[in-house]
């Protein structure tokens, strides 16, 4: 992974003052960082039975997307409200400043679905812990949780449920 990692830029003070921002576009642009992402993510769960990868709007698509042509599964995505056209059930969680809400389709999942859920960065965990709630109310068989990069520094894994699996690539 330590080509990956070269590839990763960091925005220094994006969306606002004091952030380091992972900007993952470098790597996905990156044919063989992109190639070995999808290889690794692949490597993590194969074998496991998982039958929907559903990602996090929008840098979640990317990832995801491939994670589930390589697994053969099928990919769900989880948006930003008013976004899918069909029936949808909805989330919200507190942020710093203010609330956000996030959204899935109603039929997106069944119980019988072995889900990752998968975003390209863990911060605070804040938006991952909402996205888990929303598919764990639609009760599929299990849960596995997956990022491209940890901020560990940021202690997100704490925010996350401590009996789901949670794997990610890189950590800072
Ligand atoms: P979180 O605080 O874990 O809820 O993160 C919110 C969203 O913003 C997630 O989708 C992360 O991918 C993204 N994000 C937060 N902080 C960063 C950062 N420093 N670099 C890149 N993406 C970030």
């Amino acid at each position: 992974m330590d080509y990956v990692k070269e590839c990763i830029r960091d925005v220094i003070d994006f969306p606002q003052k004091g952030v380091v921002f992972k900007d993952l576009t470098t790597a996905f642009k990156d044919a063989r960082a992109l190639r070995v992402i999808g290889d690794r993510l692949a490597d993590l769960y194969k074998g496991k039975g998982v039958t929907k990868v559903v990602g996090i709007e929008s840098r979640g698509f990317i990832g995801g997307a491939i994670l589930a042509d390589r697994l053969d599964a099928g990919f769900v995505p989880v948006r930003k409200p008013g976004k899918l056209p069909a029936d949808t059930i909805s989330e919200s969680y507190t942020k710093e400043y203010g609330t956000d809400t996030i959204e899935v389709h109603r039929d997106a999942i069944n119980e019988d679905d072995v889900v990752v859920l998968h975003d390209d960065v863990l911060a605070t965990g804040g938006t991952m812990m909402a996205a888990y709630r929303l598919i764990k109310s639609m009760n599929p068989k299990k849960i596995y949780i997956n990022f491209i990069v940890d901020l560990t520094m940021l202690g997100g894994r704490a925010n996350l449920p401590a009996d789901v699996e949670v794997t990610s690539l890189i950590e800072y």
